[in-house]
């Protein structure tokens, strides 16, 4: 199902990492049809060949952690926040790409997956997918065993991929709040736009404040890009944590209905997604 990449010999961006504190360089190279691999490689200029033997296939088996980001890992080299990322990749359909790393991160920009997609529409590298192909026979549908009002599901329907974030913050500026992004009707930046957000009192606790979009207890520390921007950035990390599956999830006739899970649930519904 996947449309071959638009060529490019190589694309480079550096940008500070929200983990590290430091410059995170990514090089981005094509393969073939080997999928989305990431390797944790200190000097990106000089690849030595053995090093394709420690990739790290942006695949469900490979997640070592859901807490706050999607960690992968081989079990030797580790990439934290692989979310943002893959939701520009399933968002520009970028199929078969090698991701090296200097970083045990990736680039971090504004919280949103702009870096990306800006980087991708400078190359020309955005194809979005046109029509959802893959038919789901069936439901999907899966509780978080702790926290049982916690759910995702995946609808089989005739029509393109959408999915839906269900937001429920005891917050005067947030409260009940839903947003559905579809691929029929909204732009890819509707979803690639919104910045993730953090309590303000952690944001200060991690040295993180006028980076990370801040909730006090009455409001936001910035002024929102949208005013469903919370539930909108859930929507990308789950479009990001759904490629997880191996297969772009846009591809899918589904409606993807998460009622405020996160990386976790997300992850689950991918291993699902990753067994069809
Ligand atoms: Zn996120």
């Amino acid at each position: 199902m996947s449309l071959p990449n638009a060529t490019f010999k190589s694309l480079e961006i550096s940008a500070k990492g929200l983990i590290s504190r430091a410059d995170a360089k990514a090089k981005i190279i094509n393969n073939t049809n080997k999928g989305i691999r990431f390797f944790v490689q200190r000097d990106l200029i000089n690849i030595p060949e053995q090093y394709l033997e420690t990739a790290i296939p942006a695949h469900v088996n490979n997640i070592s952690s859901t807490q706050r980001n999607t960690v992968l890992s081989n079990g030797v080299d580790s990439i934290c926040l692989t979310e943002h990322f893959l939701a520009a990749c399933a968002l520009a359909n970028l199929n078969n790409i090698d991701v090296y790393l200097d970083n045990e991160e990736l680039p971090f920009g504004d919280g949103s997956a702009n870096l990306w997609l800006e980087l991708f529409k400078k190359h020309n590298l955005i194809q979005t997918v046109k029509e959802s192909q893959i038919k789901l026979e069936e439901e999907i549908y899966i509780e978080d065993p702790n926290q049982a009002h916690k759910y995702i599901k995946a609808i089989p329907t005739d029509a393109n991929f959408s999915a839906t974030y269900q937001m429920d913050w005891n917050h005067p500026k947030i409260g009940k709040q839903s947003y559905t992004w579809a691929l029929d009707k909204d732009a890819i930046e509707e979803v690639a736009n919104a910045r993730t957000f953090s309590t303000e009192a952690e944001n200060q606790m991690l040295g993180l404040s006028g980076w990370i979009v801040g909730i006090t207890e009455t409001d936001f520390t910035v002024p929102l890009r949208f005013p469903d921007e919370p539930s909108r950035h859930k929507v990308l990390d789950l479009i990001g944590d759904l490629y997880l599956s191996g297969i772009n999830p846009l591809n899918f006739q589904m409606q993807v209905i998460s009622n405020q899970g996160g990386h976790y649930l997300n992850s689950l519904l991918a291993r699902e997604l990753s067994k069809l």
